[in-house]
């Protein structure tokens, strides 16, 4: 029996704010899932801590609400000790690029078969907003006493030298185009990484969905709205490595536009190299057997009585 979208909902109350971009990327994520037919009981979901912590409690397969910053380490260790799992990992721009900030250096490095999702507001939400990493310097949002005095992270140029091997960002308020971003990033052999631009309508008044659809940006002259979110591939980026001669090129216009940042902001994949070995692949070299034949206690159970 085909799998539908409610059979990745539950029934836990919901309890984020009206109008937040979290709706959206929880949305994608389970409209991923139908769409890629995973097993509920196949596929698991990592939370650090934040607002999108919450995140596993909203969707219909194992989950676990891990600790601040520690998303990485314990997503990472459930997939490679059972290689046959789906795993995605969630967490916050504070969570992930601040007190996370080594473990996402470090699993770029390691390129397990994963995906991480970043909801990134520039703010911490669940502790009244805060500054976070991605804050823009000099940006001073209602909650800050004065402008940001930091220089922000640039989450697509980290992930990239990191060694992560896909990257896309996505909108929270395109669903389906996030959607059709979240099943690319889980078919990727390798880790992958997807930041989610998503207003924070409680803390963040700066970067409010206004802002990004460029409706209260107008051109002074011929009056139109001015969009700031543009698709890469409207624009014919190919951000797909091919042969590993180009990795160099396609790594040099990934920075070129992971740079661009104000009247226009890029959503889409900026790369994608399946090139590199994964993590499984080098254990598999050393074990013999190890992503073919997982030990039978590593079997998950499907308690759901549906598939
Ligand atoms: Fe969403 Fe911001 Fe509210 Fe958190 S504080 S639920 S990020 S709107």
């Amino acid at each position: 029996m085909a799998l539908k979208l409610a059979d990745y909902k539950t029934d836990v109350h919901n309890d984020w704010c009206p109008g937040c971009g979290d709706f959206g990327i929880l949305n994608a994520i389970q409209m991923a899932l139908a769409d890629m037919q995973v097993p509920p009981h196949k596929a698991t979901i990592f939370s650090g801590v934040g607002c999108s912590g919450k995140t596993p409690h909203f969707i219909r397969t194992y989950g676990i609400h891990t600790l601040h910053g520690r998303v990485m380490p314990f997503a990472q260790g459930a997939k490679l000790s059972n290689p046959g799992l789906e795993v995605i990992a969630v967490g916050g721009d504070g969570d992930g690029l601040g007190i996370g900030a080594g473990h996402f250096v470090s699993a770029g490095r390691r390129n397990v078969d994963m995906t991480y999702i970043i909801f990134n507001n520039a703010v911490y939400g669940l502790t009244k907003g805060q500054a976070s990493p991605t804050l823009k310097l000099g940006m001073k949002t209602k909650s800050l006493p004065q402008p940001n005095v930091n220089n922000s992270v640039n989450p697509i140029a980290l992930a990239l030298v990191a060694g992560f091997t896909f990257i896309a960002r996505g909108y929270s308020y395109d669903v389906r185009h996030l959607k059709d971003l979240i099943r690319k990033a889980v078919e990727h052999k390798g880790l992958a990484f997807v930041d989610v631009l998503q207003p924070c309508p409680t803390y963040n008044d700066i970067n409010t969905k206004e802002w990004f659809s460029g409706s209260n940006n107008i051109d002074p002259v011929t009056k139109k709205v001015m969009p700031r979110i543009y698709k890469l591939e409207e624009t014919g980026y190919d951000g797909i490595v091919r042969d590993p001669a180009e990795i160099n090129e396609k790594m040099g216009k990934v920075i070129e536009k992971a740079n661009e940042w104000g009247d226009k902001i890029p959503i889409g994949v900026f790369y994608q190299n399946e090139h590199i070995p994964t993590f499984q692949e080098r254990i598999s070299a050393r074990i013999p057997n190890y992503v073919e034949s997982p030990p039978a206690k590593q079997e998950i159970a499907d308690l759901s009585g549906k598939t």
